[in-house]
Protein backbone atom coordinates (compact mmCIF):
# COMPACT_ATOMS: atom_id res chain seq x y z
CA UNK A 1 0.00 0.00 0.00
CA UNK A 2 1.05 3.65 -0.83
CA UNK A 3 -0.03 6.95 0.84
CA UNK A 4 -1.11 9.90 -1.04
CA UNK A 5 -2.29 13.48 0.04
CA UNK A 6 -5.40 14.38 -1.70
CA UNK A 7 -5.98 18.37 -1.54
CA UNK A 8 -9.52 19.07 -2.58
CA UNK A 9 -10.43 22.76 -3.37
CA UNK A 10 -13.38 24.92 -2.66
CA UNK A 11 -15.17 24.50 -5.99
CA UNK A 12 -15.62 20.43 -6.16
CA UNK A 13 -15.43 19.96 -2.31
CA UNK A 14 -19.26 19.77 -2.19
CA UNK A 15 -18.96 16.72 -5.30
CA UNK A 16 -18.42 13.03 -4.26
CA UNK A 17 -14.87 12.43 -5.88
CA UNK A 18 -13.64 9.88 -3.62
CA UNK A 19 -16.81 7.52 -4.66
CA UNK A 20 -16.36 8.79 -8.43
CA UNK A 21 -12.29 7.38 -8.27
CA UNK A 22 -13.38 4.49 -6.35
CA UNK A 23 -15.69 3.72 -9.04
CA UNK A 24 -13.62 4.88 -11.60
CA UNK A 25 -10.70 2.81 -11.12
CA UNK A 26 -11.94 -0.30 -8.92
CA UNK A 27 -9.50 0.83 -6.39
CA UNK A 28 -10.04 -0.58 -2.79
CA UNK A 29 -9.20 3.22 -1.22
CA UNK A 30 -8.52 3.71 2.50
CA UNK A 31 -9.26 7.26 4.01
CA UNK A 32 -6.69 7.22 7.02
CA UNK A 33 -7.35 10.95 7.88
CA UNK A 34 -9.73 13.89 6.60
CA UNK A 35 -9.75 17.32 7.65
CA UNK A 36 -12.07 19.42 6.08
CA UNK A 37 -13.84 22.80 6.00
CA UNK A 38 -16.01 24.91 4.29
CA UNK A 39 -12.96 25.99 2.37
CA UNK A 40 -10.77 22.88 1.40
CA UNK A 41 -10.22 19.50 2.15
CA UNK A 42 -7.03 17.80 3.27
CA UNK A 43 -7.57 13.61 2.77
CA UNK A 44 -4.30 10.57 3.31
CA UNK A 45 -5.54 7.96 1.45
CA UNK A 46 -4.10 4.29 1.55
CA UNK A 47 -4.35 2.90 -1.94
CA UNK A 48 -2.74 -0.38 -3.34
CA UNK A 49 0.47 -0.31 -4.95
CA UNK A 50 -0.48 -1.35 -8.35
CA UNK A 51 -3.66 1.51 -8.67
CA UNK A 52 -1.58 4.68 -7.52
CA UNK A 53 -1.06 5.64 -11.35
CA UNK A 54 -4.29 5.23 -12.30
CA UNK A 55 -6.31 7.11 -8.93
CA UNK A 56 -3.52 9.82 -8.87
CA UNK A 57 -5.05 10.44 -12.88
CA UNK A 58 -8.47 9.84 -11.70
CA UNK A 59 -8.58 12.38 -8.98
CA UNK A 60 -6.55 15.19 -11.65
CA UNK A 61 -9.43 15.30 -13.53
CA UNK A 62 -11.34 16.69 -11.21
CA UNK A 63 -8.69 19.12 -10.32
CA UNK A 64 -7.94 17.29 -7.19
CA UNK A 65 -3.95 17.66 -6.39
CA UNK A 66 -2.18 14.65 -4.79
CA UNK A 67 1.38 14.23 -3.40
CA UNK A 68 2.82 10.76 -2.28
CA UNK A 69 3.42 10.69 1.27
CA UNK A 70 7.02 8.70 1.57
CA UNK A 71 8.47 9.56 4.82
CA UNK A 72 5.95 11.90 6.56
CA UNK A 73 7.30 12.38 10.54
CA UNK A 74 11.02 12.33 10.70
CA UNK A 75 12.80 12.23 13.91
CA UNK A 76 16.08 13.86 14.88
CA UNK A 77 17.96 10.56 16.82
CA UNK A 78 20.45 12.69 18.41
CA UNK A 79 17.64 14.70 19.82
CA UNK A 80 15.29 12.42 21.03
CA UNK A 81 15.58 11.35 24.21
CA UNK A 82 13.61 8.17 24.31
CA UNK A 83 10.63 9.60 26.58
CA UNK A 84 7.84 7.43 24.92
CA UNK A 85 5.92 10.30 24.27
CA UNK A 86 5.32 10.28 21.20
CA UNK A 87 4.23 6.23 21.35
CA UNK A 88 1.07 7.15 23.95
CA UNK A 89 -0.23 10.06 21.54
CA UNK A 90 0.52 8.26 17.82
CA UNK A 91 -2.88 7.13 16.82
CA UNK A 92 -1.77 4.72 14.03
CA UNK A 93 1.24 3.35 16.43
CA UNK A 94 4.04 4.40 14.67
CA UNK A 95 6.71 4.33 17.60
CA UNK A 96 7.40 1.74 19.26
CA UNK A 97 10.01 0.46 22.57
CA UNK A 98 12.96 -1.60 21.50
CA UNK A 99 13.89 -3.86 24.03
CA UNK A 100 16.77 -1.58 25.04
CA UNK A 101 14.68 1.28 26.00
CA UNK A 102 14.87 3.30 22.88
CA UNK A 103 12.06 4.22 21.05
CA UNK A 104 12.19 3.51 17.24
CA UNK A 105 9.86 4.91 14.83
CA UNK A 106 7.94 3.17 11.59
CA UNK A 107 7.26 6.32 9.50
CA UNK A 108 5.91 4.58 6.65
CA UNK A 109 2.76 4.36 9.02
CA UNK A 110 2.50 7.79 9.70
CA UNK A 111 -0.88 9.42 8.35
CA UNK A 112 0.43 13.38 9.20
CA UNK A 113 -1.92 14.04 11.89
CA UNK A 114 0.72 15.95 13.77
CA UNK A 115 -0.06 15.17 17.35
CA UNK A 116 3.68 13.82 18.05
CA UNK A 117 5.40 16.80 16.96
CA UNK A 118 3.78 19.09 19.55
CA UNK A 119 3.96 16.44 22.30
CA UNK A 120 7.52 16.08 21.98
CA UNK A 121 9.31 17.46 24.64
CA UNK A 122 12.77 18.00 23.18
CA UNK A 123 10.75 18.86 19.76
CA UNK A 124 13.23 15.37 17.80
CA UNK A 125 9.99 15.02 15.76
CA UNK A 126 8.94 17.18 12.46
CA UNK A 127 7.09 16.45 9.62
CA UNK A 128 8.71 16.32 6.42
S1 LIG B 1 8.44 12.22 22.31
FE1 LIG B 1 10.34 12.99 21.37
S2 LIG B 1 11.92 12.58 22.89
FE2 LIG B 1 10.16 11.35 23.46
S3 LIG B 1 10.55 9.36 22.46
FE3 LIG B 1 9.30 10.56 21.06
S4 LIG B 1 10.76 11.57 19.68
FE4 LIG B 1 11.90 10.84 21.48
S1 LIG C 1 2.27 12.81 12.79
FE1 LIG C 1 0.56 11.65 13.76
S2 LIG C 1 0.53 9.70 12.65
FE2 LIG C 1 2.51 10.65 12.21
S3 LIG C 1 3.88 9.80 13.72
FE3 LIG C 1 3.10 11.72 14.58
S4 LIG C 1 1.32 11.13 15.82
FE4 LIG C 1 1.82 9.39 14.47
Amino acid sequence: MKKLMIEIGRDVLSKPIIAEVILETGAKLNIERAKIDSESGEVVLNVPAADVERVKEAFGKWGVHVRPIIHPVVKDENACIHCGACISVCPVRVFSFEEDGSVVANEEECIMCGVCITMCPVRALRIS
